[in-house]
């Protein structure tokens, strides 16, 4: 797909940011301490980054989910856990109030996430429901005019620095599986709202994930989000844009890949030659670039036919993550590969883009979950 001028404006932008902003100094420190950077978070507030796919009358920049496509992209070709930074606002963080938020409920929490003031999490996984998230074990009791939450949600990117939650509880316990769930806006600073210590993770270090606990918790009835009993339709609508950002993640990881790889196969001497005149090294570097060319442009045809409204969208979406995370996985494997034994080296960027990549095929639905998404679609 050739991008129009805007489009390639905007790359252009996200692009020179990522490469002036987010130096060596800031991804060593993310990854040694594991801490949420504020700064950075406020940098790229500024520029408007935490609201580009949200609409302009709720404080965001109105972009569409290409031009989100490629912001996600390019950050995680640098960074992929600064990625994930302007991803969560953007997509399942405000996704599920724009879909069925009533007008002031949008006013009150997507406005200060877009411009990067706030943080909303979404809190659907618990211990016991991951991929069978109508598993759900958290419970909302109607009590005059709150509801009472219980539970616990687990892996909950953020939570430990959110400001609010968007968090999912089974309202009607006489109905199955992933029927008789309802949403919740839950403020993070109710009473009966703590989180687990931050999870020591393989990646993605820099950006908090920990569970996060509901004793007794009294939401206001204000703070129901949609319609009740009917949530988790909305948490899989709001999935299908969450899934694409992942999948532009993973192109740009493996873009990151391929950029360290093709500079290292062209230093590296061995037998008195650059190991990139070798055609068992520059025949992966081949394939390397191919599949990420091909994810790329599904990413990005998905993300425009989505827009379009395409009746395709979902199985589209599945199929960007599924395609682009297991793609990131074979090229990170590759790279390391072309590297040698500096590749296991921390010293060499290759080795943390190695792990960080390992996550896309996992959260935000398994690659087990986008076969199953696929095959549901085609097999009806
Ligand atoms: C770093 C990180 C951040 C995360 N952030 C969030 C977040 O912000 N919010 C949130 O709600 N969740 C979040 N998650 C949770 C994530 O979405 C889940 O981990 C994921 O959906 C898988 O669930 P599970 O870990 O319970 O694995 P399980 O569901 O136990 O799956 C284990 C394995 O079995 C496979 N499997 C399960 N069922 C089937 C089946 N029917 N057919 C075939 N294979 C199957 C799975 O694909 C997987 O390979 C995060 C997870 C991580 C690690």
């Amino acid at each position: 797909m050739i991008l129009s001028e805007k489009h390639q404006m905007m790359r252009k932008l996200y692009r020179q940011f990522a490469q002036t902003e987010f130096t060596d100094e800031l991804l060593d420190r993310l990854e040694e301490t594991g801490e949420f950077d504020w700064d950075i978070h406020k940098l790229m507030a500024k520029y408007g980054f935490m609201g580009v796919k949200i609409p302009v009358e709720y404080g965001g920049q109105g972009g569409d989910s290409l031009a989100y496509a490629l912001m996600i992209e390019e950050f995680a070709r640098v960074s992929p856990v600064l990625s994930i930074y302007a991803n969560t606002s953007n997509s399942l963080g405000a996704g599920p109030l724009l879909f069925c938020g009533t007008e002031e409920q949008k006013r009150k929490y997507v406005e200060p996430v877009a411009k990067g003031e706030k943080i909303l999490v979404f809190a659907l996984t618990e211990p016991g429901a991951g991929t069978d998230a109508g598993g759900t074990l958290t419970t909302a009791v109607a009590d005059g005019d709150y509801f009472v939450l219980n539970g616990r949600k687990t892996f909950i990117s953020g939570a430990p620095m959110a400001d609010y939650a968007v968090v999912y509880a089974k309202t009607d316990p006489t109905q199955r599986g992933s029927r008789g769930i309802s949403m919740f806006i839950v403020d993070m600073k109710l009473p009966g709202v703590s989180c687990g210590k931050p999870e020591a993770k393989m990646g993605i270090k820099g950006y908090p994930t920990s569970d996060l606990i509901l004793e007794n918790v009294r939401v206001h009835k204000s703070d129901l989000l949609g319609p009740l009993h009917k949530g988790f339709a909305t948490a899989m609508k709001t999935l299908d844009g969450g899934r694409l950002g992942m999948a532009a993640q993973a192109v740009g990881i493996a873009q990151g890949c391929l950029d360290e790889a093709i500079k290292y196969a062209k230093e590296r001497k061995q037998f008195g030659k650059p190991i990139a005149s070798f055609q068992g090294i520059s025949f992966m570097i081949a394939d390397m670039a191919t599949e990420i060319e091909a994810a790329r442009q599904l990413v990005y045809s998905t993300a425009v036919r989505k827009d379009a409204g395409d009746p395709e969208a979902s199985k589209l979406c599945a199929m960007s993550k599924l395609f682009a995370g297991e793609m990131c996985n074979r090229v990170a494997y590759k790279a390391v590969q072309i590297h040698g034994g500096y590749g296991y080296i921390k010293e060499y960027k290759v080795e943390r883009f190695y792990r960080d990549a390992r996550i896309t095929t996992i959260y935000e639905g398994t690659s087990q979950v986008q076969q199953m998404v696929i095959s549901g679609n085609l097999l009806k």
